[in-house]
């Protein structure tokens, strides 16, 4: 997620539209956007009208300037069409009140995502609302993208993912804001006699079947993600704890697909995850919590990446249960972080300990007792 080690020198929101000419990898290209952050080097970041950001460097800028035009960001049929301009031919798009989701798959499908995609946002705004985290809806469309192949979405995926693509069924992307991922129904696990679903209906009967909740849950931590960052939750390009981003998102990985109404799961326990703590204690150090919150490394190692991933939501549901204020003003000092700062150990210890108090070793008890009491 670290992109670059900027030195903020001041922040700015640029009211105007800035134009900037630059070179990268032998290549130019003019943007216009807005300048959401100056580095103390001269790099910069852009935001652009479909809600991409660059991050660029001092050296690859060539020119810039500033007209008198206010930033505004694309129209929804202009979103659209930028969307499509930037994927593989045989593309559509299906809108809904929040979303543009592109898609070759079949127009059941997309509703089919377009539905839970509303009925989470839905879901999220009112759960963090209720416990007083102001939030807003994003002034633009969530954009989406679906690929009927796993073959065609691995190939368009794997400049942001590398070789990872392969074995990941979706990703929200930080730069360009969007979520992507392959028709689940196509996932050879649980793909029934009937090769493709041709009705919403299909589609939520096939999708409701337990072998298929894990990856339905990955689609929805995706587009949790993605809400976090779009809702004044997470600040795009500033510096989120890995635990907090990730224990948010897995909050949320419980659906209930048996109800179309509502969204009845959210907060559930997460057995997947439970179980994975549960295992995780045997070798669990006694600074597992203070490592987990100073930095990212845990998740790095693929050993204990589940462990990491599994600590993250049980921290998170403790917080929730145990600790809502303690929880809710930690939440607003990590929404302020600024962008392009790169928060060193020490400093994330010291935000977490201005929050849930200095004694992290009581804390860690208090933690592993609620989890132990869990049934
Ligand atoms: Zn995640």
């Amino acid at each position: 997620m670290a992109l670059v080690s900027y030195v903020l020198f001041h922040a700015t929101v640029a009211v105007a539209v800035d134009c900037i000419a630059l070179d990268r990898d032998g290549k130019t290209c003019s943007l216009s956007g807005r300048v959401l952050t100056r580095a103390q080097n001269g790099g910069l970041l852009l935001e652009v009208p479909d809600g991409t950001f660059w991050a660029i460097q001092p050296q690859e800028i060539t020119r810039e300037s500033a007209d008198d035009r206010p930033f505004q960001y694309l129209s929804r049929e202009q979103f659209v069409e930028q969307l499509l301009s930037v994927l593989p031919d045989g593309f559509q798009a299906h809108t809904t009140a929040r979303y543009v989701i592109c898609y070759d798959t079949s127009k059941a499908y997309a509703a089919w995502c377009g539905g839970l995609f509303e009925r989470l946002n839905q879901a999220f705004m009112n759960y963090w609302t209720r416990r007083g985290i102001r939030l807003y809806q994003p002034e633009y469309p969530l954009p989406v993208i679906i690929f009927s192949s796993k073959t065609a979405y691995r190939e368009f995926a794997k400049d942001e993912l590398g070789e990872a693509a392969g074995s990941i069924l979706g990703y929200y992307s930080l730069r360009t804001n969007r979520v992507t991922m392959y028709d689940l129904t196509g996932v050879e696990s649980i793909r029934s006699q009937r090769s493709r679903r041709s009705t919403v209906a299909d589609i939520n009967q096939l999708l409701a079947r337990p072998e298929a909740e894990p990856l339905v849950a990955t689609i929805v931590h995706e587009a949790t993600h993605q809400l976090a960052y779009n809702s004044g939750m997470q600040t795009r390009y500033a510096d989120n704890p890995m635990w907090l981003s990730e224990g948010l998102a897995i909050y949320f990985e419980t659906p209930d697909l048996s109800s179309y109404r509502g969204w009845r799961g959210i907060g559930q326990i997460n057995r997947n995850r439970l179980n994975a703590f549960r295992e995780s204690l045997t070798s669990r150090t006694p600074d597992a919590m203070a490592r987990l919150v100073a930095d990212n490394n845990r998740f790095k190692n693929p050993e204990n990446t589940l462990a990491a991933y599994a600590e993250s939501w049980s921290l998170s549901y403790f917080f929730i249960n145990k600790r809502p204020k303690e929880f809710q003003a930690y939440l607003q000092l990590v929404a302020k972080k600024p962008r392009l700062i790169w928060d060193e150990p020490a400093r994330r210890l010291e935000d977490f300990k201005q929050c849930f108090g200095d004694d992290l070793v009581a804390l860690d008890q208090e933690f592993l007792r609620y989890m132990a009491s869990i049934k």
